[in-house]
């Protein structure tokens, strides 16, 4: 349930309808727009019935969320969010980059592909520490190792990083590390671990699952929001269809899709999604005209010796020069990057 409140409704007014959906045993969430505030209602609604709201000073009307998602609805959220990583805006009108290798393999590689992403124009580092792998045998990551090189990276390179969380064991470790706490596809409905992510105050970036609907993604990142954190972006990595061509299908649809369905931010992974560089730069220009808030480009100096994901990672050099294709584009839909 939404309560809209008229554009001259008083703080007055906000907090005595807020009591009074407390006093139910609801809980309200506020939504500050430009125009109007938004009270959403989460929880038992049969309650707001006996409640007849609309008639509260101040209530413009008190709508339903038709959605099986609340939160993460435009209905709740008319206004984009934009998620501040370390005063990098997702959301906002630049499209933002992050770049990097698939895993953190050692500190001087780590550092000299940082140098190079930061230099062709990448705004977050991108590596990572814990590998969910297909196989057992296949290289697992560094663990806190590697996150105590993302750390150094960072500080010799000012780059926000990014990095994955499997387990919820390793939150508090993640946490404490990381700028950007990243759930990969594998674990999109691990239920348990989005609730914890949504107890923590750090960005989480949301990848979908390789089978997950839209309506599937948005119900994690429900989760997430649910638990208090609404730092959320959504990353659409590609997903499993009968093509056997790429890796995955990147579902580039998904873009306005997730636009007038949710308020929150949307970048594309063009390179799990393709699983060959060669077809990188045409998924990640096409992602940023259909409107992506970023990228997230996998980035090796030495691909044919990367322990993951080597196929798929773009030399530095082709890096930078996607970038300058990627500003023009950028720039032709009024946006920055
Ligand atoms: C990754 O980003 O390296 C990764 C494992 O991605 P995904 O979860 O999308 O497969
Ligand atoms: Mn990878």
């Amino acid at each position: 349930m939404i309560i809209v409140l008229k554009p001259d409704a008083t703080e007055s007014q906000l907090k005595h309808i807020v009591s009074k959906v407390k006093s139910l045993g609801l809980k309200p969430m506020i939504s500050r727009g430009l125009e109007r505030t938004i009270i959403g209602v989460i929880g038992e609604e049969d309650l707001l019935r006996v409640q007849p709201l609309d008639v509260f000073p101040g209530v413009e009307k008190v709508m339903p969320v038709l959605a099986p998602y609340k939160l993460v609805s435009r209905e709740f959220k008319p206004a984009d969010t934009v998620v501040d990583i370390n005063g990098i805006k997702v959301g906002g009108n630049r499209v933002v980059v992050m770049a990097g290798p698939c895993a953190v393999e050692n500190f001087d590689l780590l550092y000299s592909i940082a140098r190079s992403v930061k230099k062709g124009g990448a705004v977050i580092l991108r590596g990572g520490a814990f590998k969910p792998r297909t196989s057992p045998y296949s290289f697992q990551g560094l663990g806190e190792e590697g996150l105590k090189f993302l750390v150094e990276v960072r500080k010799r390179t000012g780059l926000p990083i990014a990095t994955e969380l499997m387990d919820i064991r390793d939150l508090d470790m993640v946490e404490r590390h990381a700028d950007v706490i990243q759930i990969g596809a594998r674990n999109m409905q691990n239920f348990d671990l989005l609730k914890e992510v949504g107890r923590s105050k750090k960005p989480v970036l949301l990848k979908r699952g390789m089978a997950s609907t839209i309506k599937d993604w948005l119900l994690s990142a429900e989760y997430i929001l649910q638990n208090g954190n609404f730092n959320v972006i959504l990353c659409e990595r590609g997903i499993r269809t009968f093509e056997t061509e790429t890796r995955f299908t990147q579902d580039l649809s998904c873009i306005p899709i997730i636009k007038s369905l949710s308020h929150l931010p949307i970048v594309v992974d063009p390179s799990h999604a393709a699983g060959r560089w060669g077809l990188v730069p045409s998924m990640a220009k096409a992602a940023v005209a259909a409107g992506a808030d970023g990228l997230l480009i996998e980035v090796h100096s030495k691909p044919e010796e990367a322990l993951c994901d080597g196929p798929q990672a773009m030399l530095p050099e082709k890096f930078s020069k996607l970038m300058q294709e990627l500003r023009r584009i950028a720039r032709a839909i009024g946006r920055e990057l």
